[in-house]
């Protein structure tokens, strides 16, 4: 099953979006229904919350008066804090339930109006936001949906703001105002299932990553990469909590400025080799897939140490997740290396310089291109530690 979380700004057209991907075939969770469950008559969320905010916010049928309470919380920030505190759990819970209950493969599409402002968003493999400026989004909900402007400018402001969800956005849906013309947004969402969510739900199912070109093609350093990573982090720590005794982004994506092939290369470091192998199976609910066999790495020594691997299943994103046992001195390695080249233009530049020729010369498959570094790596390797601090677990 693949899991994606979807969200964005009230009326910026998410729903919109959930239904096409309902008709395509997804199993849409609905966080708002499910909200509406939590605290139906009788259970203990509709309880709570009459606890906190008392008597006045339910109708005389008992029901909860949601408009009474929307202005109670719209205006109280701290008001606001503690209905999610009662809330959100309630109907997290109930979201995975119904989760779990769709088929084996499936997409499953949950619809998180709040996704970014919980702090969700690592807990899915793939994070989808749909976006419309303010004032778009304030027309739809006066014109569309009868709000007073006020009440619409309200819920606009106390929802993330537009940085906020491009951060957790693996995928950007923009979907600005239609104004008779065609409307993109169709297209955009079908190639989003057919290229992407398809595809990357059938690798998890299978329990195979996603293919990947043999030739090592460079590419200019791409501005995105830190904030790709920064996800990417978040998500292995999500899953490996308190067994990664520490998770970076490493490799040629994680130096600003350096020409890099288009893979994000994570380091999670584990007490011994056991946890190693299975915080690798665990990332599964990550999006990145265990490879089996022996991985090892080569010490400068030319000894070699063991450690366990997993890769990307999205076909749009490549990942590559080495998970090393503390005892294995290549975390060390990995880290001084990359932080020399953050800090050291000469050395930076020579290893860009290098993988181009690399890369040029002739069959670079990428297990030559690998082995024709590392000469280089070590001689940066050795001037790293007479400049730098020995890397530390935290
Ligand atoms: P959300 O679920 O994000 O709050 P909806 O999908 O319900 O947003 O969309 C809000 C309103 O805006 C709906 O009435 C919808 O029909 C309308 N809408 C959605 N996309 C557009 C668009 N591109 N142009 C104009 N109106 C739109």
């Amino acid at each position: 099953m693949l899991r994606v979380g979807l969200t964005g700004g009230i009326g910026a057209g998410k729903s919109t979006v959930a239904r096409r991907l309902a008709e395509l075939g997804a199993v849409v969770v609905d966080a708002d229904l499910a909200a509406r469950e939590v605290v139906e008559p009788g259970t203990p969320g509709l309880a709570a919350v009459v606890e906190r905010f008392g008597a006045g916010v339910l109708t005389p049928e008992g029901r909860l008066d949601r408009p009474a309470l929307g202005r109670v919380v719209f205006a109280d920030a701290e008001a606001r804090a503690d209905l999610n505190a009662i809330v959100h759990p309630l109907v997290a819970a109930r979201r995975a339930e119904l989760a779990a209950a769709a088929p084996a493969g499936a997409v499953v599409v949950e619809d998180v109006p709040l996704l970014v402002e919980t702090g969700l968003t690592p807990a899915f493999p793939l994070v989808v936001v749909v976006h419309a400026d303010v004032a778009e989004r304030e027309r739809r909900l006066v014109t569309e949906r009868g709000m007073t402007p006020a009440d619409a400018r309200a819920r606009i402001a106390a929802q993330a703001g537009d940085d906020e969800r491009r951060a957790a956005a693996d995928v950007w849906l923009d979907n600005p105002r239609r104004d008779g013309g065609p409307d993109p947004l169709p297209a955009l969402v079908e190639a989003l299932w057919h290229e992407r969510l398809v595809p990357y739900a059938r690798h998890l199912r299978a329990g195979e990553r996603a293919p990947r070109a043999a030739q090592a093609v460079l590419v200019a350093p791409d501005p995105a990469w830190p904030a790709e990573a920064a996800r990417a982090v978040a998500r292995v720590r999500h899953v490996a909590r308190d067994r990664a005794l520490s998770v970076e982004h490493t490799g040629s994506t994680a130096v600003p400025g350096l020409l890099a092939k288009d893979v994000l290369d994570l380091q999670v470091v584990t007490a011994d080799l056991a946890t190693a192998g299975e915080v690798a199976d665990d990332l599964l609910a990550a999006g990145l897939v265990r490879s089996g066999g022996r991985w090892y790495d080569r010490t400068p020594g030319g000894t070699t140490v063991d450690k366990a691997f997993a890769a990307n299943a999205d076909p749009g994103r490549a990942v590559n997740c080495h998970v090393r046992p503390a005892t294995s001195p290549v975390w060390r390695h990995v880290l001084l290396f990359r932080d020399r080249l953050r800090a050291d233009a000469g050395d930076r530049e020579a290893y860009a310089a290098l993988k181009q020729r690399l890369a040029a010369a002739p069959h670079a498959d990428v297990d030559a291109y690998a082995e024709g570094k590392s000469d280089f790596v070590d001689a940066v390797l050795e001037r790293a530690a007479a400049t730098l601090p020995p890397p530390q677990l935290p």
